[in-house]
């Protein structure tokens, strides 16, 4: 495929139910071979985006091109697109290997075909020996492998998840994250996977596109998206944040100084340049927070009283009263001789401007 063409194309798609817009000239670029995650708010339309791209709904306006093919009327079992759904829908009475085939059965390949495909996907999924057993037979994670085997053994172009681990228990969902992101190295399809859970799509995607209200409101990397969020819907989204409101009452090279209403002083990058004045909101992600003891520096920090303190998975958590009124969130790992701080005690919370984001949306 040309480099410079995506695999999908999405083209200005509008979609409406009655008085309620879905999605709203809403365009995106979808590369082969590529792990895209769709990620949103309740109600956003990531839903009926994939339903468009499956076939399953038509758009009011704009096209879909797949393979540059104008594929917005074509309907679903003609597109080389595949999508599982988050209730597996295995057939019950079928046993795995049946159920894996099913699709190349109706498109009646030969049956050696059929076997030696199937028994493929078995090994992708790593679900060899286990192709006589019925689905009630599997665990919840084995379901959900064979779900996907089915899903990918008639080779689509695309695959579309819709919340593809919401069944699963933490700890399986984080194994399985590893599976999935096997599955779509190996076999090279693209994969688009709705999900709720950020951090789910912070582990797998190349890129992920964070929806709000019908729109995209950001696509990039998650490294990007959490680094440098172009909003503050986006950046309250995806994973945690501090929040000052304030204005701007300075420029600096590649950002601004923002008065808080609390009081501070603070200086942050900014990839706008709203107007001296602008009313904007300063994000501070928890881990860029870092806790001393008091001191009396005026800008990028203040000093503050430990509120709760909790420790968690190699990181202590701490809520931090500041003596302006603001509560803040501060994260950090505890490595042997790390200072520890307890309710009650007097600190000054200190970040590196180079870390905070002023965001003028
Ligand atoms: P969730 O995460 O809750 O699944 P979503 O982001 O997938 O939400 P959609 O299911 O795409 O959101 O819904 C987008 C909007 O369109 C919502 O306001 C929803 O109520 C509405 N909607 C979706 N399908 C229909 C329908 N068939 N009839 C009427 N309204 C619909």
């Amino acid at each position: 495929m040309d480099a410079q063409k995506p695999l999908l194309r999405i083209e200005r798609v509008s979609k409406s139910y009655g008085e309620v817009t879905a999605l709203r000239e809403l365009s995106l670029d979808i590369a082969a071979n590529e792990f895209f995650a769709l990620l949103g708010p309740s109600g956003c339309g990531k839903t009926t985006l994939m339903r468009l791209i499956a076939g399953l709904e038509k758009p009011d306006a704009g096209r879909i091109l797949l393979d540059s093919v104008d594929i917005t009327h074509l309907p679903p079992h003609l597109r080389p697109v595949n999508m599982m759904f988050q209730s597996y829908a295995l057939f019950p009475h079928m046993s795995v290997a049946k159920n894996i085939g099913f699709g190349l059965v109706q498109e009646n390949l030969p049956r050696k075909e059929i076997a030696t495909r199937v028994a493929d996907m078995l090994g992708l999924v790593q679900m060899e020996g286990l192709g006589e057993r019925r689905p009630d037979q599997l665990s919840g994670g084995q379901r959900q492998r064979v779900a996907l085997a089915r899903a990918l053994v008639k080779r689509p172009k695309l695959l579309l998840l819709d919340e593809p681990l919401a069944a699963l228990d933490r700890k399986l969902r984080h194994e399985t994250q590893f599976q999935l992101m096997a599955a779509q190295r190996d076999t090279g399809t693209s994969f688009v996977v709705v999900t709720h859970d950020q951090d789910e799509a912070m582990v797998m995607a190349h890129r992920m596109a964070v929806m709000h209200a019908g729109v995209i409101e950001q696509i990039g990397t998650p490294r990007q998206v959490y680094e440098e969020p172009v909003s503050r819907h986006v950046a309250g989204f995806v994973g945690e944040t501090n929040f000052f409101d304030g204005r701007v009452t300075h420029f600096m090279p590649g950002g601004v100084e923002v008065q808080t209403h609390s009081g501070l002083a603070l200086e942050a990058g900014c990839r706008e340049h709203p107007a001296l004045g602008t009313r904007v909101v300063v994000s501070i992600r928890p881990e860029n927070l870092r806790l001393g003891p008091p001191s009396q520096l005026v800008t990028n920090g203040a000093p503050g009283e430990i509120t709760d303190h909790v420790f968690r998975e190699g990181m202590s958590s701490w809520r931090v009263r500041l003596d302006g009124g603001d509560i803040v969130h501060v994260r950090q790992p505890i490595a042997a001789g790390t200072a520890t701080y307890d309710r009650g005690a007097r600190v000054f919370v200190a970040f590196a401007p180079e870390c905070a984001r002023a965001l003028v949306r």
